[in-house]
């Protein structure tokens, strides 16, 4: 891509309505544009992230064995009084009325459309065990949107939901999630700590938040240092095998983690006291088994192998995948723009041309992006005649891992520069061998983007 024919809106100034550094690098790299609150347009690059996220989760979700669906946005308030949760939903639900005066509504989650679509077709055991899932715009009227997508009122988010036939199995499904979860944010770059959170009414001790760990953080945690030090990698786990995710799930959950809401004084203090961890943490997902509250006020129920009717174990499984923008940038970037880990960046190498208009050092930039184009790798172009100081402040504010320079100097000698963005360190070699190098590099990190 040339940035040239690319829209991308950079801003030289700091936005004074950003608060935080993730939104202010996402306002300043033109990747959104707040639309009133808590609501954003996408522009190009943002938008570019965004779909990686989205490819990733559905990847994960896919190889976990849970199915992709789509479910409308707008709901019919009939289910949610079926179920219960219509005058309880309180402000957050964005409420409407159709031309006919029928109530809508703009779905804040999901449980009551997919447990209606489950027992429209789902009627015997034999099609069990199933997790469907969706990733689809959501939107609660948040008392106060903030922090750009960190907290926005329209949001982006996967939301899955398992039918099980026993309580066993819903347990199994839920550590299925836990797994599928920690190679999602690992993929993503991020270490996310799977910790104890508040089942609320529901009781139980079955949901966990995924925490991202960083100062701006709306959660206060509590946690064993030695947690931050497990990594899932790049191990295979057979998914369907119960005992594999339940040691996956013992793992990684053993150690003390929790949020405020079920901080336990007495029990942290067990911790050696070198481990014992205070921060803020960002949630980006949360798991939860909270067993036949929807089917049974819904009528979702199956028939057993002797033939009795029974209403399914159900959890659901939420992503906040526009708030991962937010928490990635947290997690990674320095006082000159954003540092995006290689699974995620919007283009995985820039260019940047010393001397626009010199045709040695134009045919170069347009030979690496050749090369780049056919190997399947997405190259950031910077073609426009503008100052070097200026090229590199912008590539550094977008955070491409990988930055090649190209001047008349260094053709001369045969080398182009390679710069790690994340190290600021720099390497001339042939023009050849930075693409070999960037290949390299992208081998373990393939996702499809826009
Ligand atoms: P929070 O406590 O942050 O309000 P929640 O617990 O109400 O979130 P869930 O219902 O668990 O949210 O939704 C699943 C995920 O969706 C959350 O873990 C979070 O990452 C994301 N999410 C929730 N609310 C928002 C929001 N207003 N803006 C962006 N992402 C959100
Ligand atoms: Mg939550």
């Amino acid at each position: 891509m040339r940035l040239s024919r690319y829209f991308l809106p950079v801003l030289k100034e700091n936005p004074s309505e950003a608060q935080i550094v993730s939104h202010r690098y996402m306002l300043r790299a033109g990747m959104i544009k707040q639309s009133s609150a808590g609501i954003y347009s996408w522009l190009p690059m943002g938008f570019k992230v965004l779909r990686k996220l989205e490819n990733i989760v559905h990847e994960e979700q896919i190889r976990a064995g849970h199915v992709p669906m789509l479910m409308p946005t707008l709901q019919s308030a009939d289910l949610w009084r079926e179920s219960g949760r219509y005058d309880g939903y309180g402000a957050e639900m964005l409420r409407m009325k159709d031309r006919h005066d029928r109530d809508m509504l703009f779905s804040p989650t999901a449980e009551e459309m997919f447990t209606d679509v489950f027992r429209s077709h789902v009627k015997s055991y034999k099609d069990l065990p199933l997790t469907l899932y969706q990733i689809q715009w959501k939107f609660r009227d948040e008392v106060r949107p903030r922090f750009g997508v960190m907290r926005g009122r329209e949001f982006f988010m996967k939301d899955g939901y398992n039918f099980d036939l026993t309580k066993e199995d819903a347990l199994h499904a839920y550590n299925r999630h836990l797994v599928s979860y920690l190679r999602t944010y690992e993929r993503m770059g991020l270490q996310a700590i799977p910790m104890r959170a508040d089942s609320g009414p529901i009781g139980g001790d079955y949901t966990h938040e995924f925490l991202v760990l960083a100062e701006t953080g709306e959660s206060e945690v509590f946690y064993d240092s030695e947690i931050t030090d497990l990594k899932f990698g790049d191990r295979e786990i057979d998914y369907d095998n119960h005992a594999e995710c339940q040691a996956v799930l013992e793992e990684f959950t053993s150690r003390y983690a929790r949020t405020d809401e079920t901080h336990d004084e007495a029990a942290f203090n067990e911790v050696p006291e070198d481990r014992r961890c205070t921060a803020r943490g960002i949630e980006v997902g949360q798991i939860f088994y909270f067993g036949t509250q929807y089917s049974e006020a819904l009528g979702a129920t199956v028939q057993t192998p002797e033939g009795k009717n029974v209403p399914v174990h159900m959890g659901s499984h939420g992503i906040g995948v526009s708030r991962l923008l937010g928490a990635i940038i947290e997690a990674s970037h320095d006082d000159k723009g954003i540092i995006w880990p290689e699974g995620v960046t919007p283009f995985h190498v820039g260019i940047v041309n010393l001397k626009q208009g010199d045709e040695e050092a134009d045919a170069a930039c347009e030979a690496l992006e050749k090369s780049f184009d056919a190997l399947g790798l997405e190259a950031l172009y910077d073609d426009r005649k503008e100052r070097a100081g200026g090229k590199f402040a912008t590539m550094d504010l977008i955070g491409l891992p990988w930055r090649i320079t190209v001047g008349p100097r260094g053709l001369k000698n045969g080398v182009v520069e390679l710069t790690s963005r994340r190290t600021g360190e720099s390497v001339e070699m042939p023009p050849e061998e930075a693409v070999k190098k960037i290949a390299e590099i992208y081998a373990d990190h393939r996702v499809s983007g826009l």
